[in-house]
């Protein structure tokens, strides 16, 4: 038939609410991971169409089929490894607290007994506040995107959220959202390019070819730099 020659044309599940690593500016998607992906399709010859979406659903799309690839930010975990295939890392992240500014009663899971902590569905930071919930005493209230939980504990209706340190750091630096981070990171994780599970094989060894070639050349650390300057 005619299609038989027809580029296949890969869906990249993205979350355009986490500068600096994926953001819409005039109608444009930027950011560290799309310049990211964008360099590797490139160089891999393929390619690529952005598909933006809350970050809930971005897994649950690729488990549909809907999405054949995520960068999105996203953490490599056991649990995600069960649904989905992760490429080698390329950022090291972790979460924090992040409390309204002024605040001096919060600076760590101990000082949370009562409080309500803000989080976002479907993240590593909405795991690790669920399954400490009931130990350390708080309730947990869940938002879509990242700027809804951000307002939700500017405004102090919320105490307290986690959000990765990297992009809590550069949004507080970018502009002042009177919110400040509260204590040392809780944890350490890394970033991965996740494609759908057991499929796309061929997908994943480019996508790590791509990477390598990207960080050997010296262009990874140019998009660093673009984005998070010296
Ligand atoms: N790194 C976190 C996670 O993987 C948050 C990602 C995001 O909010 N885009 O869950």
């Amino acid at each position: 038939g005619g299609d038989d020659n027809k580029e296949k044309v890969y869906k990249v599940g993205i979350d355009t609410t986490y500068p600096p690593f994926e953001f819409e500016e005039s109608g444009e998607y930027k950011g560290i991971d799309i310049d990211i992906i964008n360099e590797i399709a490139k160089s891999q010859g393929f390619k690529i169409e952005l598909n933006p979406m809350d970050f809930g659903g971005i897994i649950p799309a690729m488990q549909a089929k809907e999405l054949d690839v995520a960068i999105a930010g996203m953490s490599i975990t056991d649990e995600r490894k069960k649904v989905v295939d992760f490429s080698d890392p390329y950022f090291d992240a972790g979460l924090t607290l992040v409390v309204k500014k002024g605040t001096t009663d919060i600076k760590s899971l101990d000082d949370l007994k009562g409080k309500k902590v803000a989080v976002k569905k479907g993240t590593t930071g909405a795991k690790f506040a669920t399954e400490n919930a009931a130990d350390k005493g708080y309730k947990v209230v869940q938002f879509n995107d990242s700027p809804a939980m951000f307002q939700e504990v500017a405004n102090g209706n919320a105490d307290v959220l986690l959000e990765d340190y990297p992009v809590i750091a550069y949004a507080i630096a970018q502009k002042d959202l009177g919110l400040e981070i509260a204590g040392d990171r809780l944890n350490g994780d890394q970033y991965g390019i996740a494609v759908l599970k057991g499929e796309n094989q061929d997908l994943l060894e480019k996508i790590n070819k791509g990477l390598k070639e990207l960080k050997d050349s010296g262009k990874y650390d140019e998009i660093l730099k673009t984005y998070l300057g010296e």
